[in-house]
């Protein structure tokens, strides 16, 4: 059965759509995003972006549309039939992405994290002093996002103010939806001319709204980490970093910071993690933490491409969910590709299962709500799917646009794998 999404701004969603009043789906949505994962649509409109503000008003059945054209006021005629080869799906989440390291993204993957941040990250990102470099690489960052499919981003910038405003005058001119974080951090021993001084690394902080960055333990002075965590708590601000990403990191933190009985306690009580807080990585978190990361409402975001990379770890999905810690995907590594991170999060479970940590593997329908509805989570939870009342952000997928790079079969079809008396739209 037909469903009918209707949204209530008659704003352009798509430059391709031009779709005003209501949208009839082809068919069940649950069946169009399945369809998505199996035919591994790389080719979304790239004008399909996000459409902030513009709020979902119902879902319902096609029988339905007399009287809701009634309720609502609109023209049945005013209402454009995707065809049979498209389809909506929420817009993709992509909950931990350093903007900066585009310039070297798809190279750089022979060396573990903290050799890495030194030989690579730590003085490309010291470039981003230059705002000419900073522009081409932004520019390029966010219509590559974009074009993936990413309608929300939580981006890191550098430590550079001025470039991370940039970044944020870039994604503001291009409609996605994000959040930009300018990077804190006062310790930095191996590339020195990369840090700041604490106090202005709070400071500039205040330019930036609305993400506290701090880089992660390693970086950062307790004084640091304090001052940014009244901060966000002054200010009511999101909070991202990194947690626990490897085994070497965890011990220069238990290291520089004996006081703490644990990594995730140095951000606890420095005011760091709350509901507003989306922690990257995290495979190596105890049983302990993860309860301390459920009562406090912090999100982790899994970075599957980068743990692989540089032979950080591998985050056990199944373990988070069970702790019930909101849990979301980042690109975070060599691909600025959302549909790689929901590929990187199967192998990563595969390769659980393989090792008999879990007895079974997550399924490719899970994984798709991790990279849509469970990144939203952490991020105020407004997007991520077709809830009334949530905000219209969706992506229009055209299976059969030009040089797509799949093949269509004469004998493909959506499958149907929601639950037909369900006329919500969810992942
Ligand atoms: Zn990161």
């Amino acid at each position: 059965m037909p469903s009918i999404l209707s949204q209530q701004n008659t704003s352009e969603i798509s430059a391709k759509s031009d779709i005003a009043g209501c949208d009839i789906l082809p068919d069940s949505t649950g069946s169009a995003v399945t369809s998505l994962l199996q035919t591994e649509v790389d080719n979304w409109d790239p004008s399909a972006e996000g459409s902030e503000g513009i709020s979902i008003v119902f879902v319902e059945q096609m029988d339905q549309l007399e009287q809701l054209a009634k309720t609502w006021g609109f023209k049945t005629s005013d209402i454009r039939q995707l065809s049979k080869h498209e389809f909506f799906m929420p817009g993709l989440v992509d909950t931990h992405i350093h903007a900066p390291q585009y310039s070297f993204t798809g190279t750089r993957v022979d060396l573990t994290l903290l050799q890495w941040l030194t030989a690579y990250t730590f003085p490309t990102e010291a470039k981003y002093q230059d705002s000419g470099f900073a522009e081409e690489v932004y520019t390029r960052v966010v219509r590559r996002t974009l074009k993936n499919g990413t309608t929300t981003a939580c981006y890191f910038a550098t430590i550079h103010t001025d470039t991370a405003l940039l970044l944020a005058e870039i994604i503001d001119k291009f409609g996605q939806r994000a959040f930009v974080g300018k990077v804190c951090m006062d310790v930095n021993d191996s590339v020195p001319q990369y840090r700041e001084i604490t106090a202005d690394s709070v400071q500039e902080t205040e330019r930036v709204q609305p993400i506290i960055t701090p880089r992660f333990g390693p970086s950062c002075t307790e004084d640091l980490l304090n001052a940014l965590g009244d901060l966000a708590l002054a200010h009511d601000l999101h909070v991202q970093s990194h947690i626990s990403e490897t085994e070497e990191e965890i011990k220069v933190v238990e290291n520089m910071f004996p006081a703490y009985q644990n990594y995730t306690e140095l951000y606890d009580k420095n005011k760091l993690l709350n509901s507003k807080t989306v922690m990257a990585h995290g495979c190596h978190l105890s049983e302990e933490e993860l309860k301390i990361f459920s009562l406090r409402g912090a999100a982790i975001s899994h970075c599957p491409n980068s743990n692989f990379s540089m032979r950080s770890g591998v985050l056990n999905v199944q373990k988070v969910l069970k702790h019930n810690v909101k849990l979301g995907l980042g690109t975070g590594g060599y691909s600025a590709s959302m549909l790689d991170a929901i590929r990187k999060t199967m192998v990563a479970s595969n390769s659980l299962q393989i090792n008999k940590v879990n007895e079974t593997g997550l399924t490719i329908e899970e994984a798709f709500q991790l990279a849509t509805l469970g990144g939203s989570q952490g991020l105020d939870n407004v997007i991520g799917n077709f809830e009334v009342g949530k905000e219209f952000d969706a992506l229009l997928i055209n299976t059969k646009a030009s040089d797509s790079p799949f093949d269509l079969f004469s004998a493909d079809e959506f499958e149907n794998l929601a639950d037909p008396s369900d006329s919500a739209i969810t992942p």
